[in-house]
């Protein structure tokens, strides 16, 4: 049975991640050789994507065939197994970046390397196919920066399709990292509170959010970080959603929290300012009003938790 859908872009990964054959380095073999397999090539962290064929038709991703990709890599050219998709083929995401821009040279004419936010944001690839592009992202990009073993610091070998690294030496093995950071709204009656950080475009106020530490919980680290950010007591924790974010491997834990107090102390380093804003005042603004502030799009999660406390109203 089918997963209820996720609200969040980078989730609904519509890949079978077949993990059972990773181990299976024939398997994997015959599938890397396949004419039927697809490779999307990355480089600098960005996917190959194809124009549109007509105006308003959106992008494709520039999957191509082994033939196309395989004389393009080198003996260090990181290629993870995405999974299978439904129609069977083995998909593969593969880092050109070792090598001369392949937009210049063998792609010449066919398409560009474009930043994944972008695409995101502009709506111009398939959800499911943004889905897949954060996994390659996340996974190339912890290939490209944990070749040496962090316990002993000789080279490490890549193994089970991009899944696992081993190290040779002391035989360590190292797994591709997820980083678990929370992001929740705090609200209290009929209002919500929101925070800007000193980064943040003018105007703009969202969820506040911060990672969890070793030997917490989702609910700990929740109510720590409103306390430090915000001076806000919460109680009442409760999950919304969760959203995979590829900058580089963090996974977003949507949560809504009620404040039991309203005083708002900002510490002043992660946040310059927080406020507490209405239910109406947010629904114009999600409703596209100017009320001189603004929250994330809708592919950000913090967006969909505003969405979902303003519905509820
Ligand atoms: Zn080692």
């Amino acid at each position: 049975m089918a997963l209820e859908p996720n609200p969040n872009i980078f989730a609904n990964n519509p890949l079978d991640r077949v993990s059972d054959k990773r181990t299976d380095e024939a398997w994997l073999k015959e599938k890397m050789d396949d004419p039927e397999s697809r490779y999307v090539p990355f480089y600098n962290l960005q996917p190959f994507v194809l124009p549109e064929v007509a105006p308003g038709d959106g992008k494709d991703i520039g999957w191509l065939p082994p033939q196309m990709v395989k004389p393009l890599m080198t003996s260090n050219s990181v290629t993870v197994l995405l999974g299978i998709n439904k129609r069977g083929r083995a998909l593969f995401a593969t880092d050109l970046s070792a090598g001369e821009n392949p937009e210049q040279t063998a792609f010449k004419g066919m398409g560009e390397f474009e930043d994944l936010r972008g695409l995101a944001m502009k709506g111009e690839i398939t959800p499911g196919e943004l889905a897949i592009m954060a996994q390659g992202k996340s996974m190339i990009d912890w290939h490209l920066r944990h070749g040496f073993c962090a316990n002993c610091g000789y080279p490490t070998d890549m193994m089970e399709a991009g899944y696992k690294r081993v190290c040779p030496d002391c035989k360590a093995e190292h797994f591709p990292r997820t980083d678990p950071v929370v992001i929740m709204l705090a609200t209290r009656g009929d209002k919500a509170l929101l925070g800007r950080q000193p980064m943040f475009p003018r105007g703009m106020f969202s969820s506040l959010a911060g990672f969890i530490e070793p030997g917490e919980s989702i609910e700990e680290a929740v109510a720590r970080e409103m306390m430090e950010e915000a001076g806000i007591q919460v109680r009442n924790v409760r999950y919304h959603s969760t959203q995979p974010w590829p900058y580089p491997s963090q996974l977003m834990i949507g949560c809504h929290a009620e404040a039991e107090t309203e005083e708002v102390t900002v510490d002043g380093i992660e946040l310059e300012e927080a406020r507490w804003f209405s239910r109406d005042e947010l629904r114009a603004v999600l409703a596209g009003e100017n009320k001189g502030f603004w929250v994330p799009p809708a592919f950000a999660i913090a967006h969909q938790l505003i969405r979902h406390w303003v519905d509820q109203g």
